[in-house]
């Protein structure tokens, strides 16, 4: 089997000089095909970074990364924004939808790029609602949702490609806490149905759904625990 994610020795420095903030000093992890992992630690301690990094939204100062197999070190802009598009689904802690657009049209934007015809975008789209369990509100704009319905209408559209894997940085971030477990009960059931998932959170209550927690501490992977649920 080959892992999601491999990435060995992987360090991000910003800036430099005297100025210089060593925001991951050498990360090695493996994520596997399935697993759901939740990352903790504190404020400042590198676990956006990390994320921005596996997610190929910025590139390491040094180490390897393979995503899916594929090494992405020596990738340029235009290759990396392909990767980011069709190998992995972002949900952030703002769920970032088109305002005065419907959900099902959020959820197809993904898929405009990819070329795919209209017909099928809009049934890709639909059946991505569906999974998030939010068919019913596909005409909805998104202030007519919920909080919880609008991530969950995020998680679809970062669904929408088929993505290895679906990377999430405080997703619920946002949420009260009824909302939280609407998000949450969506990602246990994409879990289950095989989808890899890697989710920062601060709270324990979130971590604990995950099927393996890590722990950053000032840039650099403290302690893993497998099987927290
Ligand atoms: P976390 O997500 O765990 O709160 P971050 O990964 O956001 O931590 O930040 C790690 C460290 O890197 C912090 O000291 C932060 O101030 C710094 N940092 C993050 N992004 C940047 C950036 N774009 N430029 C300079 N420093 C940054
Ligand atoms: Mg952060």
């Amino acid at each position: 089997m080959t892992p999601v994610i491999e990435v060995t020795g992987l360090t991000k420095t910003y800036g430099s000089g005297p100025n210089a903030v060593h925001a991951l000093r050498g990360v090695d992890l493996t994520v596997w095909p399935g697993e759901y992992l939740a990352i903790m630690g504190a404020s400042g301690s590198g676990k956006s970074t990390l994320l921005n990094m596996l997610g190929c939204l910025d590139v390491p100062t040094s180490g390897s990364y393979k995503l899916d197999g594929i090494d992405v070190g020596d990738f340029e802009e235009r290759q990396l924004s392909l990767v980011r598009n069709r190998k992995i689904g972002f949900v952030f802690q703002s769920f970032n939808l088109i305002p005065r657009t419907t959900a099902l049209a959020n959820v197809e934007l993904p898929l405009v790029y990819s070329g795919m015809r209209r017909k099928q975008r809009r049934e890709r789209a639909f059946a991505a609602l569906e999974l998030v369990g939010l068919a019913d509100r596909a005409q909805h704009l998104p202030n007519e949702l919920s909080g919880g319905q609008q991530q969950r209408v995020a998680v679809a559209r970062a669904l929408v490609t088929g993505p290895a894997m679906v990377l999430a940085d405080e997703p619920t971030g946002n949420l009260d806490s009824a909302s939280s477990a609407e998000v949450l009960g969506v990602f246990d059931r994409l879990n289950a149905s095989g989808r890899t998932i890697v989710m920062i959170t601060h709270e324990d209550d979130v971590a604990h759904h995950a099927s393996r927690l890590i722990r950053v501490v000032d840039g650099r992977v403290a302690t893993t625990v497998g099987a927290t649920r």
